[in-house]
């Protein structure tokens, strides 16, 4: 079991130390992978995808579909309380943000276009993710 890591002490340049130059683009900068690029879109494993960042638990592989898009969906997170969302309106369409409430690193984004029972979709970037496989 890791520790969460203490966050408040981190500062942009420790955050480039951190990542790679990937995950900090993505996370930090809020940019997006190229879809289908990612190692977790055609992922199903049983297990738990936590934030690249904090590690903090962000979405289980139950919630897990493939929604055909390019990146890694989920109707719903592990916890409501594991994510933020917030507008997005850097592009011409606004958005919905998706980010790691604890770190408020930028995951994603939520679009209403999903399965049921939630018709959500958080559509998150494989680099954004690491994922934790449960024992069976
Ligand atoms: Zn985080």
């Amino acid at each position: 079991m890791q520790l969460v890591i203490e966050l408040k002490s981190l500062d942009e340049a420790q955050w480039r130390e951190r990542l790679t130059p990937d995950q900090y683009r993505i996370c930090r900068q809020a940019q997006t992978e190229p879809p289908f690029s990612g190692r977790y879109y055609f992922h199903d494993q049983v297990g738990c995808y936590h934030c690249v960042c904090c590690n903090g638990a962000l979405f289980s592989s139950e919630q897990k579909y493939l929604s055909g898009q390019g990146w890694p969906s989920f109707w719903a997170p592990l916890h409501q309380r594991a994510i933020k969302t917030r507008l997005d309106e850097r592009g011409d369409v606004v958005r919905t943000q998706v980010v790691c409430a604890r770190c408020q690193a930028h995951l994603g984004h939520l679009f209403e276009d999903g399965p049921p029972p939630t018709g959500l979709r958080f559509s998150i970037n494989s680099a954004a993710l690491k994922f934790v496989a449960v024992e069976v």
